[in-house]
């Protein structure tokens, strides 16, 4: 196959995308190949993945264990209506409902992550009969015009009149200002006023376990069990957005067990297909129940999403990528705090979601400049990384989970490098 290159792709980019449609990179490479925690641009250059779309790629890029089967099932059964009787979606709610936490048993499937935080919202209001929501500051839940609403990054969020009246944000436990113990107080001091005020009008609270476009951000560990005795008081519903954290992500199956409470709902997307899109709002029978209204989504774990996910699932368990998340976070994070760095203001996050707090040292520059002087200069040598924060000056670190330690050993010696160049 022959290649476009960069420069025909970002003219055609410009000229038929929407103009806010975002890349990263002064240079960007064209993608052309991937393998497993590799991926490979249009003159064969490779580079480690330590981004994986965002935690997608749990698994690593075009898996041959995991595509071969998903080829199989292509083969087999494509798509029908997901009204018929078919095996792997029946077989991967059977699955999920052994591994989702607590009693949480029932599954809706879906195809995008907005789409079904979008379902878990409407199910908590056919559920409650109530209309508002309550999200974090720093949270982001997706593109539809509801999951827009709720998102607390002001850069992405929709600040819509439609909706407006029935949204409360509420401060996130975290601030390199003041103390977790001052920032939580704060938060759930905001959180019980409003159910005190509004209460009786909200349906649910939503927000993710560990923050990820916020700037990979973790909650103290009582921080959600004092959330929902809160919410329990006002019968408003717990939804978990686990679209970026599940799947052995934090060194847990779902990040919501680091601390040991069950959600009322939890939406899980981009890992569950490895690349083929899949995600699920998942509930126990009572609020299940309550969900009358559509039966079922067109594509939503149709054969070869849901065959490819069981078979992502059957590759997390077999390669114990859960307990490797955990082992090689905790020795990325190890290597990453023995930088010797001015530039490095904080390491956050646990098991493979680790983000770098980067300042800028110089008031000329801004945090996010150098930020992006960090990405691209560590592209040039071979790795590529994300940013996120709600200044866009963290490095996020989410590579596949089949990484292994000397990827690590040479992104930290190459990160290392390019922070003496700034
Ligand atoms: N929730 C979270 C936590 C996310 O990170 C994202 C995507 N970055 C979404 C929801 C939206 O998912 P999707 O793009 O699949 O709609």
């Amino acid at each position: 196959m022959s290649f476009s290159g960069p420069a025909s792709i970002l003219t055609k980019r410009a000229e038929y995308f929407f103009p806010a449609t975002g890349h990263f990179y002064k240079n960007p490479p064209q993608i052309v190949k991937g393998y497993m925690q590799y991926l490979f641009d249009q003159q064969n250059k490779r580079y480690t993945d330590f981004y994986a779309g965002v935690s997608v790629m749990n698994c690593g890029h075009s898996n041959p264990e995991i595509t071969k089967k998903t080829i199989e099932q292509l083969n087999d059964l494509q798509h029908t209506t997901t009204l018929y009787l078919t095996q792997p979606m029946v077989e991967l709610a059977e699955k999920l409902a052994l591994i989702l936490p607590g009693d949480i048993t029932r599954t809706f499937f879906c195809v995008t992550g907005s789409e079904a935080n979008e379902g878990a919202m409407a199910l908590a209001r056919m559920f409650t009969k109530k209309q508002g929501f309550i999200a974090l500051q720093g949270g982001l839940h997706g593109r539809t015009h509801l999951t827009l609403s709720v998102t607390g990054i002001p850069m992405w969020r929709l600040d819509d009149q439609l909706v407006k009246e029935h949204i409360y944000f509420i401060d996130r436990p975290y601030s390199m200002e003041v103390s977790q113990d001052d920032a939580m107080a704060q938060s759930l001091a905001q959180l019980e006023l409003i159910l005190k005020e509004h209460g009786e009008n909200i349906a649910a609270m939503i927000l993710e376990p560990i923050q990820g476009n916020g700037g990979i951000v973790m909650y103290p560990e009582d921080y959600l069990q004092k959330v929902q005795a809160l919410l329990d008081a006002y019968q408003v519903l717990l939804i978990i957005d686990e679209v970026q954290t599940g799947y052995g992500r934090t060194g847990k199956m779902f990040a919501v067990e680091h601390y040991g409470i069950v959600p009322d709902i939890i939406v899980t997307a981009k890992a569950l297909g490895n690349g083929i899109p899949i995600s699920t709002f998942s509930t126990r029978d009572e609020i299940a129940n309550a969900f009358t209204k559509p039966s079922a989504s067109t594509f939503g774990g149709n054969p070869v999403a849901a065959q490819t996910a069981l078979n992502v699932l059957q590759y997390i368990e077999n390669n114990r990528l859960v307990e490797q998340a955990n082992v090689l976070g905790d020795y990325l994070k190890r290597k990453l705090r023995q930088i010797d760095s001015p530039f490095i203001q904080e390491i956050r996050g646990t098991g493979l979601m680790i983000g770098v707090q980067i300042q800028s040292l110089d008031p000329m520059i801004t945090s996010a400049e150098r930020t992006d002087e960090i990405l691209e200069k560590i592209k040039e040598v071979g790795f590529l990384i994300g940013k996120n924060g709600l200044n866009r000056d963290v490095l996020a670190l989410q590579p596949p989970l089949v990484i292994t330690k000397e990827d690590i050993d040479d992104f930290v010696s190459s990160l290392e490098k390019v922070l003496q160049t700034l």
